[in-house]
């Protein structure tokens, strides 16, 4: 790699002390890069600390992405400090530096990684052989399940995805994407004992999952959690249906598992590609011999097929019907009161419309954030739906600026992205002003 230029970089450090409390802040430091090609986030904080601030707190070890203790969001992404140089970092913005979301923050740039090591911990990240072999239990390379496990053993445990992903935020209980992930690479191996129970342990998070792929997106060793978690979705659907087939001949009952949920029979479970299920280390089989659970999950797989059949009748209705289903036309929607609206201020004030689409009716309840200005012609409306992956962006007065709190995305006061992910300005919706009342256009 040929070497860069030097350039003057303004860093901004998220600061936090417990000692002092508050909120935290960010600190500003400059520094001259001589190489920005071959010089890290790892390298920058080293040298501010050793140079300007050696109270400033973060962690790392290896150097060289292999031990995860890094992870930290960079201009609005996560990313390992070590691996992130300052060239990948666009030159017309400060940089950013803050610990990852969703973790408690010890101090600075570090987080308490306990509560992602207690859920790794319980999506049994353990193997445990099914029997006892005199010799190793080889894969070869080229096997299906090898192939589909695929990288995914090589995750680091930096935490990255966790940050990335806001269902974290909303489902306490939440796996997350690195669990999820190092639950799938055994729940996809043969040799292992205990999947029933570690699928048992892991699949309600798995419906937590929405497939924003954040953490696909951010993850340093290029895994896809996201990949692991619609993995495990399959697996259990897969089950679902052997545990609803009707009941089967008396032969083919030797080798499948028994239908009716009252039955006494331990089912057995066939192999799912590959994928050998169902008999424990103990001759148990854990899942499938709880009755209860048992029945749910056929009751469960009925609904979703009678679901399919309403949605696919349902889709065959509205292609018939045709132009009495078709997109709504832009309406205008009544929002406020002129006189409730401060002049040169912004204000996040709600609307509430009514959305049609097909049969269904819903109401739509979404803020608006509208910047009045005295000539009503150089006012702007704006979508709160950031332009990254659709979080709610909201106005902060203190800095001036609108601001994505998941990912770090700000927007100045034209709506322009001035840092972070997003790939283009905020939305902004038309509008006018009818009797004092402001009416914005919705789709
Ligand atoms: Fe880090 Fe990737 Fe493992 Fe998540 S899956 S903890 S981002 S290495």
């Amino acid at each position: 790699m040929a070497t860069s230029a030097g350039q003057r970089r303004v860093i901004r450090i998220f600061r936090y002390d417990p000692a002092r409390g508050g909120n935290g802040h960010y600190d500003r430091f400059e520094l001259d890069i001589a190489d920005p090609n071959f010089t890290t986030m790892l390298d920058i904080l080293i040298r501010i600390q050793r140079e300007q601030d050696p109270s400033v707190a973060f962690r790392y070890a290896c150097r060289v992405n292999m031990c995860g203790s890094c992870g930290m969001v960079i201009n609005g992404r996560e990313g390992l400090a070590c691996k992130t140089n300052v060239s990948d970092l666009p030159l017309d913005q400060d940089i950013t530096l803050r610990p990852l979301n969703h973790f408690p923050v010890v101090k600075d740039l570090v987080v308490d990684m306990a509560p992602f090591f207690k859920k790794y911990e319980d999506a049994m990240p353990f193997f445990t052989p099914r029997a006892i072999e005199a010799e190793p239990a080889i894969i070869p390379p080229d096997a299906r399940e090898r192939q589909d496990i695929g990288l995914a053993t090589e995750c680091i445990q930096c935490g990255c995805c966790v940050s990335s992903c806001t269902m974290v935020n909303y489902h306490d209980g939440y796996a997350g994407p690195a669990a999820l992930n190092r639950a799938f690479t055994l729940l996809a191996d043969s040799r292992e004992g205990r999947n029933d129970e570690r699928l048992r342990a892991v699949l309600h998070s798995c419906y937590s999952c929405r497939t924003e792929f954040n953490c696909t997106e951010v993850c340093p060793k290029e895994l896809s959690p996201t990949r692991a978690i619609k993995y495990i979705q399959r697996l259990a659907i897969k089950h679902l249906a052997e545990l609803s087939r009707p009941e089967e001949t008396p032969d083919a009952a030797k080798e499948t598992a028994p239908l009716a949920a009252d039955s006494p029979a331990t089912p057995v479970l066939q192999p799912i590609d590959g994928i050998a299920w169902g008999s424990q280390p103990d001759g148990s089989s854990g899942l499938l011999s709880d009755l209860s659970r048992r029945q749910f999950l056929r009751r469960l797989t009925l609904g979703v097929c009678a679901a399919s059949t309403v949605g696919l009748g349902a889709l065959v209705a509205t292609s018939a019907i045709g132009p009495s289903l078709k997109k709504n036309p832009g309406r205008w929607i009544p929002v406020s009161p002129m006189d409730d609206l401060p002049l040169d201020r912004v204000s996040t004030v709600t609307m509430r419309y009514e959305m049609t689409s097909g049969f269904h009716t819903e109401t739509t309840v979404k803020p608006v954030m509208v910047c009045r200005r005295a000539d009503v012609n150089n006012m702007v409306v704006f979508n709160t739906t950031c332009t990254h992956l659709g979080c709610t962006v909201r106005w902060d007065a203190g800095k001036n600026i609108y601001v994505c709190a998941c990912h770090g995305g700000q927007f100045d006061h034209e709506g322009r992205v001035i840092a972070g992910p997003p790939p283009r300005p905020l939305d902004t919706y038309r509008f006018k002003v009818e009797s004092g009342y402001l009416l914005v256009e919705v789709a």
